[in-house]
């Protein structure tokens, strides 16, 4: 981000982060050089899948003025009872992160044990490319805790689209659905879903192959989770 931040900089750009995988417990990209930073609500800061919503932050004149500016007048306006069930949602962040952090963590290391997946992708991981950048960017889940790698694993199954959605139709408890951040693990086929909409060039550039599951770690035991996940594979 500060790389990022830099460059943007240099070139009288700004720089915009989209915070949601990691939520603000876990990463402060402002404090890296970040301009704006966004937030899906509907994700980590509710937690549990009830309402949607959104937050930018940023400074009083982009946010107070440019983005609270545009809000009044296009309207798109948050009800009461979203504010409030994001300010209740607040309230455990930084408890949920940390579970979200641990079970993500232990299930894409028990992931690298089995037979049948090429590749696990979670920046917790050391076989991650970028795993050092994450541990300096990324904070700790709690003062001398482990480091917030988030609560997103992926992982690319062998045998193309057949395979990764026999392994998502196999689960029981999981739900099936392309939404993240709720106590209950989600699981989706991103090229058929979240990455549905782009080319096939765009999709491989971004590597989001036909057999790769996306799985967003919830709040349940994480043993369930491997054993629902070990009936598919
Ligand atoms: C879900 C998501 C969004 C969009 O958030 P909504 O609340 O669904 O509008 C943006 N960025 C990322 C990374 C997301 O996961």
């Amino acid at each position: 981000i500060r790389a990022l931040a830099d460059i943007a900089h240099g070139a009288g750009a700004i720089l915009c982060v989209d915070n949601c995988f990691l939520s603000p417990v876990l990463q402060q990209p402002l404090k890296l050089g970040a301009d704006l930073v966004v937030h899906s609500a509907t994700k980590y800061l509710d937690g549990q899948g009830r309402c949607m919503g959104g937050a930018v932050v940023g400074d009083a004149q982009r946010v107070g003025k440019e983005v609270f500016g545009f809000m009044r007048t296009a309207g798109p306006s948050m009800s009461p009872f979203n504010a409030w069930v994001f300010l209740k949602g607040l309230e455990t962040l930084g408890l949920r992160m940390r579970a979200h952090c641990e079970s993500a963590l232990a299930l894409a290391q028990w992931l690298e044990t089995q037979k049948g997946i090429r590749r696990v992708f979670h920046p917790g991981l050391v076989s991650h490319p970028q795993h050092e950048l994450a541990k300096r960017q990324h904070l700790k889940v709690s003062p001398g805790g482990i480091t917030g790698f988030g609560g997103i694993v992926s992982f690319e199954v062998e045998g193309g689209r057949e395979a990764a959605w026999k392994v998502i139709d196999s689960v029981q408890m999981l739900s099936i659905t392309a939404n993240l951040g709720d106590t209950r693990t989600t699981i989706t086929h991103p090229a058929t879903t979240t990455h549905g909409r782009i080319s096939a060039e765009a999709r491989k550039l971004a590597g989001i192959t036909e057999g790769l599951v996306r799985v967003a770690v919830g709040l349940e035991n994480v043993e369930d989770i491997i054993n629902d996940l070990s009936g598919g594979l």
